[in-house]
């Protein structure tokens, strides 16, 4: 376990923690202690406890953000000009009738609209950029950032990484997941801006990821809650000597970072089938 520069001015963050006041006088008794999300654990007990509660937060069914409201793409693109209103009333059955699909894949199956003209109107209708993956690959550096198998579940993509800011640009098909957006910032303790780019562009690009993504490995035992998580990941956090240990989630997948001072490893639970994956360390490209 590592041991803190500070450590003689820490107190154990758990309100549980039967130690708090004896660690103000750490400097007499040095106590090791384990770092989740920047807060500070005096125990192994301490540490297990408060990272079950972080995985309980991050598990389906906990309170997501709310949707914005925005201006309908059909009506955008009615005013735009892009579309009339016989085309949007055929889209909009279609919709209705098939009870699934979105107005703009509805547009574009009846030949009303291109792929293009949807992304830029979806850009419009969010007040964000498009970015034009196929101009740029930066992608493939920056998707090493971020576990593959959360891409692919979110379809997004981070696609520019500004290093002097720790802005990371992350591309989304048609709506933005603030969920994993948010999961992404905290997890890589950087600045996020969402853009958006076009679906064939953003499939074709996680295809390419899918056979280089490094490999994963997947342990044989199943975990079955929070604390079977939290214990599993405080073996890993002892064996490694983390630094830090950073947990969040979203759409169903727990995704843990163990921080060392060279690198750091991932792991991620899959909230129902519930079986972790165990991604191999990988050097610090922060
Ligand atoms: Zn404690």
């Amino acid at each position: 376990m590592a041991i803190l520069k500070s450590e003689r001015f820490l107190q154990c963050e758990s309100p549980a923690c039967s130690r708090q006041r004896r660690s103000w006088r750490a400097w007499l008794d040095p106590v090791r202690g384990l770092s989740l999300d920047g807060h500070w654990y005096c125990s192994p007990g301490c540490f297990e406890q408060a990272l079950a509660f972080a995985i309980g937060q991050s598990l389906p069914g906990t309170a997501q953000p709310a949707p914005v409201h925005r201006v309908p793409l059909g009506l955008l693109m009615l005013s735009r000009g892009l579309v009339d209103n016989e085309q949007l009333k055929k889209a909009l059955k279609a919709q209705k009738d098939s009870g699934s699909g979105r107005v703009g894949e509805w547009l574009r199956h009846i030949g009303a609209v291109s792929e293009e003209q949807v992304t830029q109107m979806l850009g419009l209708q969010w007040s964000i950029p498009v970015f034009p993956i196929n101009q740029s690959r930066q992608y493939l550096e920056c998707a090493n950032l971020i576990p593959f198998p959360l891409l692919e579940l979110a379809e997004m993509l981070p696609v520019h990484h500004i290093r002097s800011s720790q802005t990371l640009y992350m591309a989304f098909v048609d709506r933005i997941n603030y969920t994993a957006l948010y999961s992404v910032e905290k997890m890589l303790a950087c600045h996020t801006e969402p853009c958006l780019a076009l679906q064939s562009q953003v499939i074709q690009a996680l295809k390419e990821l899918r056979s280089r993504h490094h490999p994963v490995q997947v342990p044989d035992d199943g975990i079955s809650d929070p604390s079977e998580m939290a214990n599993t990941i405080l073996t890993h956090a002892v064996r490694l000597g983390a630094a830090d240990v950073r947990v969040s989630g979203f759409g169903g997948l727990i995704w843990a970072r163990i921080l060392t001072t060279s690198g750091y490893t991932d792991i991620l639970f899959h909230a129902h089938s519930i079986r972790p994956e165990i991604l191999l360390p990988l050097e610090s490209t922060q």
